[in-house]
């Protein structure tokens, strides 16, 4: 009886709610360099504006997580359509792509790991290069936000509960430096469990996943899909 209950709740919120999307990337940039990037990792810059203009056309408009998570908190209807752009890693490579988005307006949310903003590489390609602690704080534009994304980029489950606390209080304690900050936790692989939720929980962190699902008025989770 609850779960028929809990379908037609379901139903009804999303008939009177456009969804919110919320867009996950990693490398955008002119030219794919094998040595500094996954594949799958990587969209060619003409076709990621193609893809943003287009969506642009088709009336959707791009706000921030922050203001996203203020409709999906306060919505009772939502006839518009909201977008969210968020890059993962901190990558250097999209300084090639953060001026064209500042041009148009359109905000920006960076899952920064605080391990690799020395400028040094540490994960599996060779030439990877991330945004270093300098750029990420000269980044003051009211259109760039900045959440966390681990202190390493470590699934969360592969850890104790003591080393994810630690992670994310290492992490945040330096990211929530800077006056961009905003308190959400994009998990690494969108990996995560109940222990690590509640310990996001119990330090005020909003979980961020990559499940391919549209966002609604649930605001446990900020749910994403790839662009
Ligand atoms: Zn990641």
């Amino acid at each position: 009886m609850m779960k028929l209950f809990d379908k037609i709740k379901r139903k009804l919120t999303k008939l009177r709610m456009q969804p919110i999307r919320v867009y996950c990337l990693h490398h955008v940039c002119a030219k794919f360099d094998a040595e500094a990037m996954n594949a799958c990792d990587w969209m060619q810059i003409d076709e990621f504006k193609r893809k943003i203009l287009s969506l642009q056309q088709e009336g959707v408009e791009f706000i921030s997580l922050t203001e996203v998570y203020r409709h999906m908190s306060n919505d009772i209807f939502r006839c518009h359509k909201y977008a969210v752009i968020t890059f993962d890693d901190g990558y250097a490579s999209i300084k090639e792509i953060l001026p064209w988005l500042e041009e148009r307006h359109i905000p920006v949310t960076l899952f920064i790991n605080g391990k690799y903003i020395d400028g040094k590489s540490y994960r599996k390609n060779p030439k990877e290069q991330y945004l270093t602690q300098e750029e990420i704080f000269a980044f003051t534009s009211l259109l760039i936000e900045i959440g966390s994304h681990g202190w390493e980029h470590i699934r969360a489950t592969g850890q104790t509960e003591v080393e994810f606390n630690e992670s994310i209080e290492k992490n945040v304690g330096i990211l929530s430096k800077h006056p961009r900050y905003i308190p959400f936790h994009a998990y690494t692989y969108g990996n995560h469990n109940v222990a690590t939720d509640n310990i996001l929980k119990k330090l005020k962190v909003i979980p961020v996943l990559i499940d391919g699902i549209k966002n609604y008025n649930d605001t446990r989770y900020i749910h994403r899909e790839l662009l």
